[in-house]
């Protein structure tokens, strides 16, 4: 992309439409990124892969080593400043080491959290003598790193926590007292950020650097936990921890932005994790469904297998091409300023993709390793096929870095706010679109012609729907979170969509798409207009009053109808192209 490429703000994609050659996709990524993925790939397939079981038993020392492997490799660096021992890389080799990472099985989750929410407090709001203190050993991992937000009483609530910080009578420390809960790393990590409100004062909710050495720092036992076993996991308490007092990360009363904005940080990679995810299950559910004879025939060949196949194939690739094509608008927007507070600025215009990537990817991998089980029958239920596990440990993802509730009520409540602000004229265009309904035509055509108009009108009805339920509840958006909810919905299959359908494009006009490409999107189109109608018609008929309700209902059929074409034969067509590569056959 280059640099003067006009780059949408976040959330703009709803309002304006961008051209296929201003995207990032995955088939452009350089050699620089392609070697970071293979260095993570390699680490993976020698190094973990062979230790699993042993990572699984949470074997002592195992981890650590590890991570200090990876450390020589570089991949903790990544988002580090130069000066302090990093790399300071765009954000999307951070993005595809997420990615490769996923074949880690648990230690994803322990590798992740230290060189994301462990590190990147740091990174983002450390002074330079904290920064020159801590970040050149976390880049090695001399030094592990934990993010102790979450309490026995406060998860999605964060703010609600009880742990309190007291400055000691001298003035020289800060005094902690509570218990965090479900903190990843803490059987082995040095330098926790913890977050506390000074005098028990929401108003100062605020971050400390606490090294595990401090006097009074203690962990509970492991959590005994349905997957992700290979990673650490116990509560961290703190009793009348003497935190020195330069040890407070910013400012006193900054802790919610810390907490949040590195929350954001980590969604992305997560969306990226994720797709990862998705992809080694679509290798492993091709590989066994031709090799499992039933009736005569590998179960590749059932009709209903193919359909599995395809299915998780093609919302894996929609997804792919969202979380890219972030990543893309992300490094443009941070261009050449290294600076990180204006990197942290640069993430945080992109927070409603940030979240979009977060709750889609971890629910198509929710999908892919439900039917990659399911593919595998009876044997996908024993241990001794490694689907069993992966099943196990892709739930997590809908649950940390804010649920999957909590980011699709970001989603409208943020749209809105930026709307309101003046920053997007997502408001201005749902009321030139309610006031010029009349110009508003079903999509008609076929192929990728039909499905442009048809992402085009789901943008529209979103816009519609949007600017409706601002009209009519107003603030009480916020309390009718079904309606928010199925808002989200539509912002996020929107997204995905314009993405597979510009990267296809875009490779289309290269001279490098197949035919297989044209029918992912067409089939995930399709089946985001039904979900979309359906979603429309529900909100529409809570905020509206029955009279009004009937021309928006009128209107979200036309703007979804659509003459139905033959998705059996597309999905027949995605599945032979997965089951001759015995993988996903998009990767990079
Ligand atoms: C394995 C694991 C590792 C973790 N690692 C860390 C870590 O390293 N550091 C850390 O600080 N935390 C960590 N967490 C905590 C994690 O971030 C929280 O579990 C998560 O934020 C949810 O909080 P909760 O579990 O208290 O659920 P709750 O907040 O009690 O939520 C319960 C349910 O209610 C829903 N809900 C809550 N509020 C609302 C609302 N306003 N509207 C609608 N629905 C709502 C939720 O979406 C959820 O479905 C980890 C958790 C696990 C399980």
């Amino acid at each position: 992309m280059s640099a003067d490429t006009p780059v949408l703000k976040g959330g703009e994609f709803l309002s304006r439409a961008s051209e296929p050659d201003t995207i990032l996709v995955p088939e452009d990524f350089n050699d620089e990124i392609r070697m970071i993925a293979q260095t993570t790939v390699e680490f993976i397939q020698n190094e973990v892969v062979p230790v699993m079981d042993r990572l699984e038993k949470l074997e002592p020392g195992l981890s650590e080593s590890l991570l200090r492997k990876a450390g020589e490799l570089g991949l903790h660096a990544l988002e580090i400043p130069e000066e302090y021992g990093g790399a300071n890389l765009p954000k999307l080799a951070s993005m595809v080491v997420a990615e490769k990472l996923a074949g880690a099985g648990g230690f994803n989750t322990t590798i992740s959290a230290h060189h994301t929410i462990g590190t990147l407090p740091t990174v983002y709001f450390g002074n330079d003598e904290q920064k020159k203190k801590y970040l050149p050993r976390l880049a090695t991992a001399e030094i592990i790193g934990a993010y102790a937000l979450t309490e026995p009483q406060a998860g999605s609530d964060a703010l609600g926590g009880r742990t309190q910080a007291v400055l000691s009578e001298d003035g020289q420390h800060w005094i902690l007292n509570g218990t965090k809960m479900w903190i990843t790393n803490a059987g082995f990590a040095d330098l926790f950020t913890v977050f506390a409100k000074v005098d028990g004062d929401r108003k100062k909710f605020s971050a400390f650097l606490v090294e595990r050495s401090f006097e009074g720092l203690s962990t509970g036992h492991e959590e005994k936990k349905m997957g992700i076993k290979a990673s650490s996991t116990r509560q961290v308490i703190f009793d009348n921890v003497r935190v020195p007092r330069e040890n407070l990360l910013g400012e006193v009363g900054q802790g919610a932005k810390i907490a949040f904005n590195i929350l954001n940080t980590g969604r992305f990679k997560l969306g990226a994790g994720c797709v990862g995810a998705s992809k080694q299950i679509i290798g492993i559910a091709a590989k066994y469904a031709k090799e499992r004879v039933q009736f005569g025939v590998p179960i590749a060949s059932f009709g209903l297998i193919q359909e599995k196949l395809a299915e998780m194939t093609l919302r894996t690739y929609a997804v792919e091409s969202a979380v890219y094509r972030t990543a893309g608008l992300i490094d443009a927007a941070i261009g050449n300023n290294k600076d990180p507070q204006h990197q942290l600025k640069c993430i945080e215009e992109y927070a409603v993709e940030c979240s979009i990537i977060k709750v889609m990817g971890s629910e198509v991998l929710d999908y892919t390793a439900d039917e990659g089980l399911q593919i595998h029958g009876g044997y996908g239920y024993s241990q001794d096929y490694e689907i069993e596990r992966i099943y196990r440990d892709s739930r997590i993802n809908r649950i940390y870095e804010g649920t999957n509730e909590i980011n699709r009520l970001i989603i409208p409540d943020m749209l809105l706010k930026r709307s309101l602000r003046g920053h997007l004229p997502l408001l201005a265009e749902a009321e030139k679109l309610a006031k010029n309904l009349g110009d508003i035509s079903p999509a008609e055509g076929s192929g990728m012609e039909l499905a442009r108009q048809l992402i085009d009108n789901a943008k529209k009805l979103t816009l519609l729907l949007l600017g409706g339920a601002a009209q009519a509840l107003g603030e009480n958006l916020r309390q009718e979170q079904e309606v928010a909810a199925r808002i989200a919905d539509m912002v996020m299959v929107s997204y995905a969509a314009d993405s597979a359908w510009l990267r296809t494009v875009r490779l289309q006009n290269k001279g490098v798409a197949s035919p297989v490409h044209e029918a992912m999107v067409q089939v995930y189109v399709e089946e985001a207009m039904a979900k979309i109608n359906r979603w429309a018609h529900e909100a529409v008929a809570r905020f509206q009053s029955s009279e009004q309700a009937k021309s928006f209902h009128s209107i979200i059929d036309r703007l979804t109808v659509h003459v139905p074409f033959n998705t059996v034969e597309l999905r027949r067509q995605i599945a032979e192209a997965v089951l001759k590569a015995e993988a996903y056959p998009f990767d990079f």
